[in-house]
């Protein structure tokens, strides 16, 4: 992948409002990859402790969006995964299961850095890895694609990666990949879509839109077929999916 247009330059040329195929095509990259090295082995053993409701900070409220510092996007990241934890938790506790959150949010710089099951991460990639049961994402990648699209974005980007932990965690494991994605979309959408319900989560302003736009232009390339390894879904098939779990919560995503 050229790395250079996500160089300093993306906001002036892919500005959140930027439409298009080039833009598109940058971030269908970016959830393409976020499960290349993910794969759906049975996690490792639960670390013991970390009761998520232990705690209870207040909401979480996405920011406006003139904000759009590396401090900021780590917030988000932190807030979103809060939130994940606390609403998966309480999901857990309504059928009689104790959830046992993901070990870690691991951010990385340099290619190799982080290995998820003996595999080194390239550049450019956000993963849940099963193997090892965290989330990782190359910073500045992950960065520029939060400039881009909005910080909206990084809630439904961790949301979708938190939903691949927790079809582990169910032993879910459709037969092809597109059904696995789909799912996960609907269930970030259904874990956006209650807690805003819950109050766990505000919404500031546009947030709704930058989901709209952000899951649209993840859709996979029109001509990746359905069945193919690694698909996703259209934009319009993603769409719909987050949508259909926003709307109408975890019962829409084959679930609850
Ligand atoms: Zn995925």
């Amino acid at each position: 992948m050229n790395t250079d247009v996500w160089g300093g330059t993306v906001g002036a040329r892919f500005g959140r409002d930027a439409r298009g195929p080039i833009a598109g095509l940058l971030i269908a990259a970016l959830v393409s990859l976020a499960c290349a090295g993910g794969g759906l082995a049975e996690p490792e053993a639960e670390r013991p402790g970390a009761d998520p409701s232990a705690a209870s900070p207040g909401p979480s409220t996405t920011r406006a969006d003139s904000t759009t510092s590396v401090a900021e996007f780590e917030q988000d990241v932190a807030d979103a995964q809060a939130v994940a934890e606390r609403y998966w938790a309480a999901q857990f506790k309504k059928s009689g299961q104790r959830f046992q959150p993901i070990r870690r949010i691991t951010p990385y710089q340099r290619a190799g850095e982080v290995s998820c099951g003996g595999q080194p991460l390239p550049r450019n990639n956000a993963v849940y890895c099963s193997q090892g049961d965290f989330i990782a994402y190359d910073v500045a990648w992950s960065v520029a694609a939060f400039r881009q699209v909005g910080d909206a974005f990084v809630f439904y980007l961790l949301g979708h990666e938190y939903a691949h932990a927790i079809q582990v965690r169910l032993g879910i494991n459709y037969r092809f990949t597109i059904q696995q994605e789909l799912q996960a979309d609907c269930m970030a959408g259904a874990f956006l879509g209650d807690s805003v319900r819950s109050r766990a989560l505000t919404l500031a302003e546009g947030d709704l839109d930058e989901f709209r736009e952000g899951v649209a232009a993840v859709g996979d390339d029109p001509d990746q077929p359905w069945f193919a390894e690694g698909a996703h879904g259209t934009a319009e098939q993603r769409t719909d999916m987050f949508f259909r779990g926003y709307e109408g919560s975890l019962k829409e995503c084959d679930l609850g």
